[in-house]
């Protein structure tokens, strides 16, 4: 075996891993062995995620990044850099749901702030990486999308152009580094249970997910999370450019 299935000292960024399928690939991350920088727009739950992780003796830290604000994705960056000696692995996760009907007065408000989140900091997460990712070994970039970027619900534009924009920057990206040994590829989540899907009820959710996955079921974040860290071992060395639906099967299902 030449190929390493091992994360053992790698450094990996995770945005939006103050919660939900960020904390969780956060955590598979850590017990897998890699040193992880937990970041959250909320410096609180990531500093509560990193403290569990922590509690297991597992590496990470905690910083507070609002992934709309380029300066400061600049500095936490460097910082992250800084405390564990490098960064291999970028997984830009965090997000925000956007529903907003094509008409409403707040269409352009939430449109700006979807692009700002969703899509504008993927790029500007990289760019900062990419002078550290360029020094490592096994460098990977995944990108979390939805299944909103390859169907899409009604009301839900700004988001489903934004995921849109995640799949085309994680093709774009893939080609332009590739040569580089950089890997850039992007999931998409189906319905998972997380804060994002929390409002939905039980009985809705249960009735969603039997008629439209072939698992019948919502899934779980840390089922997301495992799919995220498959695709970052030195080992997935020759996946790139890929979009990926970890969805239960609603992409595939079409009765
Ligand atoms: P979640 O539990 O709400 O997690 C999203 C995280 O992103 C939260 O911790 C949130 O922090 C953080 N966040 C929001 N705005 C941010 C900002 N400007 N800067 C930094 N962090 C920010 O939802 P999730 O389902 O795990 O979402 C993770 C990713 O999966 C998102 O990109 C989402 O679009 C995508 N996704 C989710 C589903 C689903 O069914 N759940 C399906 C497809 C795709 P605060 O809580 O502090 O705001």
């Amino acid at each position: 075996m030449t190929l390493s299935r091992s994360l053992k000292g790698s450094i990996a960024l995770v945005t939006g891993a103050g919660s939900g399928m960020g904390a969780a690939t956060a955590r598979v991350f850590a017990a897998e062995g890699a040193h992880v920088a937990v970041t959250d727009y909320d410096l609180a739950s990531a500093e509560a995620v990193a403290y569990e992780i922590a509690q297991e003796g597992l590496s990470c830290a905690a910083w507070g990044l609002d992934v709309s604000d380029p300066d400061r994705i600049r500095a936490v960056v460097g910082e992250i850099a800084a405390k564990f000696g490098g960064l291999d692995i970028v997984i830009n996760n965090a997000g925000i749901s956007a529903f907003c009907p094509i008409d409403s007065d707040a269409y352009d408000a939430v449109w700006a702030k979807s692009l700002a989140v969703l899509l504008t900091s993927h790029q500007q997460v990289i760019r900062a990486a990419l002078p550290h990712l360029r020094k490592s070994a096994a460098p990977r970039i995944v990108n979390i999308a939805s299944t909103e970027a390859l169907g899409a619900t009604s009301r839900d534009s700004p988001y489903a152009a934004a995921k849109a924009g995640v799949t085309g920057l994680t093709r774009a990206l893939a080609v332009e580094l590739g040569r580089e040994g950089i890997t850039v590829n992007c999931i998409c989540p189906g319905p998972i249970a997380t804060g994002m899907t929390a409002a939905i009820a039980d009985d809705d959710k249960a009735v969603f997910a039997k008629r439209r996955t072939a698992l019948g079921r919502y899934g779980q974040p840390e089922e997301v999370a495992h799919v995220t860290v498959s695709l970052c071992l030195p080992a997935a060395s020759y996946i790139t450019g890929a979009t990926i639906p970890v969805d239960g099967g609603l992409m595939a299902r079409n009765a």
